[in-house]
């Protein structure tokens, strides 16, 4: 039978006396699914994140990933968790700038306790693949956004993880950089990889994704196949009166490419 990657059952988070960041929300994501994770700034987005992540623990519901219970893990457990089953990658990269890009990239499984030769081995494969390869002595402080974005994936598969977890990855790069990491992602799916990307960039979601999530004030308001199935799932959604006020009233094929959801 086959197992979720993610699974989130009636999970809530709330900081201090705020309203929930996260309202009893569920949530399955299965192996070789590519989801796009939308919605307005403060709608919850980043909580979810780090609940998967094993950065936050919720108040409420459980978190499950690649069978693993997420919420239950001590902060050892957690890292252990992160490094093994899932790769992140961010809009800033953090790559560290005084290490090559090989040493960035080798990083998570000498963490893990791969052998040095192994994980060069595995680091070169990667960056070729990634046809980043002729900067492996380089340091990522003299590559271009995009480069530097290529590094940070490379570095993500390290250790072959479940889960990648991509939190606005083209927030940062041009248009052109961006779809050259979008196309990336799109390949990486295409070879079975789970990927699940938080993002304001439609474009993104459109390309590299079969799947979008909408979230709004702490609750998923549509889950659909496309963008636009997702847009008018929410638009028919009775709480989120904050999303609402956002959603375009006339998308065009035109405005959309370039649209944020804000
Ligand atoms: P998003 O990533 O979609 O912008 P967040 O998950 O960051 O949304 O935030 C959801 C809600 O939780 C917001 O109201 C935000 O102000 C609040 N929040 C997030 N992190 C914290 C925190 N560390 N302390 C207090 N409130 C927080």
């Amino acid at each position: 039978m086959t197992m979720p990657v993610i699974e989130l059952c009636g999970v809530s988070r709330r900081y201090d006396d705020g309203p929930p960041a996260l309202h009893e929300v569920s949530l399955t994501v299965w192996p070789g699914e590519a989801v796009a994770l939308l919605g307005p700034s403060g709608s919850g987005k980043s909580t979810l994140l780090n609940l998967v992540a094993g950065l936050d623990r919720p108040d409420a519901g459980t978190v499950t990933v690649d069978g693993v219970r997420v919420d239950k893990l001590g902060e050892a457990g957690s890292a252990v968790y992160r490094r093994s089953k899932i790769g992140m990658v961010f809009q800033f990269f953090n790559l560290l700038d005084d290490l090559t890009v090989t040493d960035n990239v080798v990083l998570p499984a000498r963490l893990a306790g791969m052998a040095r030769r192994e994980a060069d081995r595995r680091a070169a494969e990667l960056l070729e693949l990634l046809a980043i390869d002729r900067h492996a002595r380089t340091h990522p402080g003299r590559l271009s956004g995009g480069e530097r974005q290529r590094v940070a994936v490379a570095r993500a598969l390290m250790n072959r993880p479940a889960l990648l977890l991509a939190d606005e990855p083209t927030g940062a790069l041009d248009t052109a950089a961006g779809q050259d990491v979008s196309r990336l992602l799109r390949g990486l799916n295409a070879e079975g990889q789970t990927i699940v990307v938080v993002t304001h960039d439609l474009a993104l979601a459109r390309s590299c994704t079969h799947r979008t999530v909408r979230i709004a004030d702490g609750r998923i308001v549509a889950d659909g196949r496309s963008v636009e199935d997702a847009r008018s799932q929410a638009a028919l959604a009775p709480e989120p009166a904050a999303w609402q006020a956002v959603t375009p009233v006339n998308v065009t094929s035109a405005n959309v490419a370039s649209e944020d959801v804000r």
